[in-house]
């Protein structure tokens, strides 16, 4: 369209324009306008159809690129979705119920949700998935498993910056707390983390999945008093999901071992103890 310009005369528009577009953070507008402006040639599209075009890709990328942000702010410790959630493998869990939470109305309720159940039952990979939409959503979240929570609780108030931490805790609209249970928790760690759950209570929702039906919670907190208070807090406004059943790891590795011609005594010698997963190939 233009000449090759003479070191001293003006930028051509195109790299004007790419400057513009760039300081406006418009990336996609940049990306594709000569491509939709050749579209609107073609189709012949007037001046207001073109710009209307590239404005909606401009924002469809934009919520992606949203969404990819929250979802890398969350900390996620790996991306799951309902889209690979069988919900056959898990008869006791309440599939309805699962699929109204997707909807994500229980975060502006400010409810709660604990997910309850053995090992290996799915828990992580709901909360993931509600968590997922949630970003989807708009809605800002927090992932940390109860002992990386505790942790950092810890470590911030060691910094004298527990604060300012608890205040970012008390500010995002989901909050996810993992695998509580597991590692029984220190006077100072219950205590951090129950300021967390009493700060966000009728705040903002908080999710948390246990391995241990509540009446164990105190073997965790260490702490009647102070275990009976956060579940009056966490169980105030809360939908409670409980899978309990078998392990679906186990029943993976079990339904590949029934397809392993090999005797049994040998796949168990290959097989992880606990979870019963193949660990050797031969
Ligand atoms: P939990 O947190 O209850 O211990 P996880 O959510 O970590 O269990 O599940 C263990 C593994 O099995 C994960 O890889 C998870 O994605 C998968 N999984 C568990 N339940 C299902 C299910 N119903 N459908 C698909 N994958 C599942
Ligand atoms: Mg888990």
């Amino acid at each position: 369209m233009t000449a090759a310009a003479p070191a001293a005369s003006p930028a051509p528009p195109q790299v004007l324009l790419a400057h513009h577009l760039r300081q406006l953070k418009l990336p996609t507008f940049l990306r594709e306008y000569e491509k939709v402006a050749a579209e609107a040639a073609r189709e012949g599209l007037d001046h207001v159809r073109f710009l209307l075009r590239l404005a909606e890709l401009e924002l469809i990328d934009r919520e992606r690129r949203m969404v990819e942000r929250r979802i890398r702010a969350a900390h996620f410790s790996a991306v799951k979705s309902f889209d690979t959630f069988d919900f056959t493998a898990i008869p006791s869990l309440n599939k309805p119920l699962t699929l109204e939470l997707a909807r994500c109305e229980y975060l502006i309720a400010r409810d709660n949700v604990i997910a309850l159940g053995n090992s290996g039952t799915g828990k992580t990979h709901v909360g993931l998935a509600l968590v997922l939409v949630a970003c989807q959503r708009g809605f800002p979240v927090s992932f940390f498993t109860a002992a990386g929570l505790v942790h950092q609780l810890m470590e911030a108030r060691d910094e004298r910056r527990l604060l300012k931490l608890q205040a970012q805790l008390a500010a995002v609209k989901l909050l996810i707390v993992d695998e509580l249970g597991y590692v029984p928790l220190s006077q100072t760690g219950a205590e951090l983390l129950f300021e967390i759950f009493s700060q966000r209570h009728e705040r903002g929702s908080t999710i948390v999945t246990s391995n241990l039906p509540f009446e164990e919670w105190t073997s965790v907190f260490g702490n009647q008093r102070l275990t009976g208070a956060l579940l009056d807090r966490l169980t105030h406004h809360v939908h409670i999901l409980e899978l309990n059943g078998e392990s679906y790891r186990l029943k993976q590795s079990k339904a590949r071992r029934r397809r392993d011609p090999r005797p049994p005594d040998e796949v168990a010698a290959a097989a992880d103890p606990e979870t019963g997963e193949i660990i050797r190939a031969s």
